[in-house]
């Protein structure tokens, strides 16, 4: 790692010596001949992670949340009703961006830890008509992951277009807009992707950009999709200048992807999950997020009897690993921490003898190399490379 430390915070997520070499390339003109390549071909792998042939891409300047903001203004119409489905945190965000927009909107929200279950979503939906539908993919206060694939059955059955905020999923959990029938996939550059912050990335289906073009006006100028399509057609036209440097950044993410290949970076992904929680298991911690929705993205972490959240994660931190504290009502509770983006097996391996040497430093008991132990029969099956 090129970072003192290892960023196992659930997002931003460690960015690789080659991802950073590519972002202090020069910065070049925001139309010249290396935009146009690398925008282009940013846009073209992005289509591939999302598995979407058709539908329009877009990377423009901003964040997740900037990109949940996009994905409603250019979907949602003043007559339109959207539902929410909330399992946390940014599934609250989402209604409130609605609010904040005077969308009509409805939340269903379950316990955290969990996620809404398809059957509440089609027992709403046969009620209460709905235009559109939102839903969290991960959320990243809960580590709960949402069964995308089964909302977009009954969204489907219901004809509602589909949203869906892959921010803490999008690269490391499949999101397969083709063949699910999702009409938004929208994320950003810092979790599953592995690169560094500021890009607000959506990909809307063919569907999502007909429904932009049946709308005459909406509530946004630099948030309108449609003013930024030319741009993602032709990187040579101008609309507002893009960040250069985070893009071909972004660009290099995307062939690193591209090389591992999704399939295997998504196993990948459920592999160091699963070996985390068994490391983590084997020293006496617990889990948060309900097991049937644990997402293979983070890990909402317990902590044992007797062992103190802020203690812990500063020495922790000492120690070369930096996770984040609980939000909300986990608060002091729990730490998050994130396993998405381009981890290797051997930053999982020092993650947990880090939390070793960090335990037997607050002097709390435990069998030494446990931890690593147990991860290394997960690990068995998917070490990369
Ligand atoms: N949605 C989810 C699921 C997220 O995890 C986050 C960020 N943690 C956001 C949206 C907002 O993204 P950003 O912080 O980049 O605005």
């Amino acid at each position: 790692m090129a970072s003192e430390k290892l960023l196992l915070i659930p997002g931003p997520s460690p960015v690789v010596p080659r991802i950073l070499d590519a972002l202090a390339q020069p910065t070049v003109s925001h139309v010249g001949p290396e935009m146009v390549r690398e925008l282009r071909g940013s846009c073209e792998n992005l289509k591939k992670i999302v598995f979407c042939k058709n539908g329009e891409p877009f990377i423009i300047s901003g964040a997740g949340t900037l990109a949940m903001e996009m994905a409603l203004l250019n979907t949602v119409g003043p007559l339109d009703r959207v539902l929410v489905l909330s399992q946390g945190y940014f599934g609250q965000r989402m209604g409130q961006i609605c609010q904040a927009f005077g969308l009509q909107h409805d939340v269903i929200e379950c316990e955290w830890g969990k996620a809404v279950l398809p059957g509440e979503l089609a027992a709403r939906l046969s009620k209460h008509g709905y235009e559109v539908v939102v839903c969290t993919h991960v959320d990243t206060a809960t580590g709960a992951c949402a069964p995308v694939e089964a909302y977009a059955r009954v969204v489907g059955k219901a004809g509602a277009l589909f949203i869906v905020d892959g921010v803490c999923a999008t690269g490391g959990v499949p999101e397969r807009m083709d063949d699910w029938a999702i009409d938004v996939v929208l994320t950003a550059a810092q979790k599953c992707l592995g690169t560094p912050p500021g890009l607000s990335i959506l990909v809307l289906s063919e569907r999502a950009m007909e429904k932009r073009r049946s709308m005459t006006s909406i509530q946004a100028y630099y948030s309108d999709l449609l003013r930024w399509l030319p741009i993602m057609h032709d990187p040579a036209k101008y609309f507002s200048t893009p960040c250069v440097n985070e893009i071909r950044a972004f660009y290099e993410g995307t062939r690193v992807i591209m090389e591992e290949g999704t399939e295997a970076r998504f196993r990948r992904h459920a592999t160091y999950a699963r070996a985390i929680r068994a490391g983590l298991a084997a020293l006496g911690f617990g889990f948060f997020t309900d097991s049937r929705f644990a997402a293979p993205t983070l890990s909402v972490v317990a902590y044992p009897e007797g062992v103190d959240d802020m203690a812990f994660r500063s020495a922790l931190f000492e120690n070369g690993v930096v996770i984040a504290g609980g939000l909300a009502q986990t608060l002091g509770k729990v730490f998050r921490m994130g396993h998405m983006g381009n981890l290797s097996s051997d930053d999982v391996r020092f993650a947990l003898e880090a939390v070793e040497r960090t335990l037997e430093t607050l002097g709390h008991g435990f069998m030494t190399g446990a931890a690593v132990a147990a991860a290394e029969e997960a690990l068995g099956s998917g070490r990369k490379k």
